[in-house]
């Protein structure tokens, strides 16, 4: 088969691959759509501590079953299906109390094992959910993302009537705004630099659009602040645009930095949120409201071909459609 293998930092090329055959309790797909995730570009670069070249990246997927391991039931050739791409062991505390995201065995398709940068990919067959009626394979390959979006919402305990910010409008910007709609938050104050993304930015549920600056000189009034980008920066903005007694969640990753003023946060009785990934209950949940998600003017595509050269059109302009999605 075709994959995109990543040998080394900026080192990324179409190679011929044998096809993986499903194990016991596995099932194989055929890759419909595969999205870039921005941990996979960080993973290009050589800056991501769980991916080793070389490796076939790619875990924000939709596929086809085409075969099924021994001892698979509940899934069949030919269902289209989203991968939930977090592998848990199912028996240590943390998975027990259903918080597979924490679970220390916790493996990522496309890093600690070969990913759907490919024709096709061996997966879990619990890992996989049988796409509802109607839904496109692009809405799919969003699920992951989603459910990362969705359980930053849980975390945050916002719900209807709240006041939001969004920092960042790439991905996880444009999938956790409608998120905080379907949660009935009233205010979503989307906050990014590119005026082209914060023109869209108003037709996926945001009330207003700022550019950080003004962002930060109107100051604190929401009742949370979600940091989807990961920057210094902007973990400090989202603790600068709460209320008193307000919450900051981080669900960006990108520096190790955490610069805020500890006395004033704690004179402010605020409270600071981390949200990783997904449950095994917020993958489901993001299934199931895949045929209401938006997915106009921020996805492009391409084949796996043109893998190398959107690598580097997410690396060199970040100002353009904040996804890229593959068709093998
Ligand atoms: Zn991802
Ligand atoms: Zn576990």
């Amino acid at each position: 088969m075709r994959a995109l293998v990543w040998n080394g930092p900026g080192a990324l090329a179409l190679e011929t691959r044998p096809e993986p055959e499903p194990a016991p309790g596995e099932v194989l797909l055929k890759v419909l759509t595969v999205g870039i995730c921005g941990s996979e570009v960080e993973g290009y670069l050589g800056e991501s501590a769980i991916r080793k070249p070389p490796l076939i990246m790619g875990h924000e997927c939709a596929g086809e079953v085409v075969a099924v391991g021994e001892d698979v039931t509940g899934v069949a050739p030919g269902e289209r299906v989203s991968l939930n791409p977090l592998l848990s062991c199912g028996r240590c505390p943390r998975c027990r109390e259903g918080q597979q995201q924490q679970c220390p065995e916790r493996q990522l398709v496309g890093a600690q094992r070969p990913g759907a940068f490919a024709e096709y990919v061996a997966v879990p067959a619990e890992n996989v959910y049988v796409l509802p009626p109607g839904t496109s394979e692009v809405a799919g390959a969003v699920t992951e993302p989603l459910a990362c979006c969705i359980h930053a919402v849980d975390r945050s305990g916002i719900g209807i009537g709240g006041r939001a910010a969004v920092i960042g409008f790439g991905s996880l910007g444009v999938l956790l705004t409608q998120a905080l709609q379907w949660a009935g938050v009233e205010e979503i104050v989307v906050v990014e630099p590119d005026a082209g993304r914060r023109a869209i930015a108003q037709g996926f549920g945001a009330t207003a659009a700022l550019d950080p600056a003004a962002a930060a000189e109107a100051g604190g009034a929401l009742d949370v602040a979600f940091d989807t980008v990961g920057k210094g920066v902007t973990r400090a903005l989202s603790v600068d645009l709460l209320r008193t007694g307000g919450s900051a969640v981080l669900l960006g990753l990108h520096d190790a930095g955490f610069p805020i003023d500890g006395n004033a946060f704690l004179r402010r009785e605020l409270t600071m949120i981390s949200s990783y990934a997904y449950n095994r209950t917020s993958f489901a949940r993001a299934v199931d409201v895949l045929p209401r998600v938006g997915l106009d003017g921020w996805i492009t595509f391409g084949g796996l071909e043109d893998g190398p050269s959107s690598f580097k059109t997410l690396i060199e302009d970040p100002t353009g459609p904040p996804k890229i999605m593959m068709r093998p």
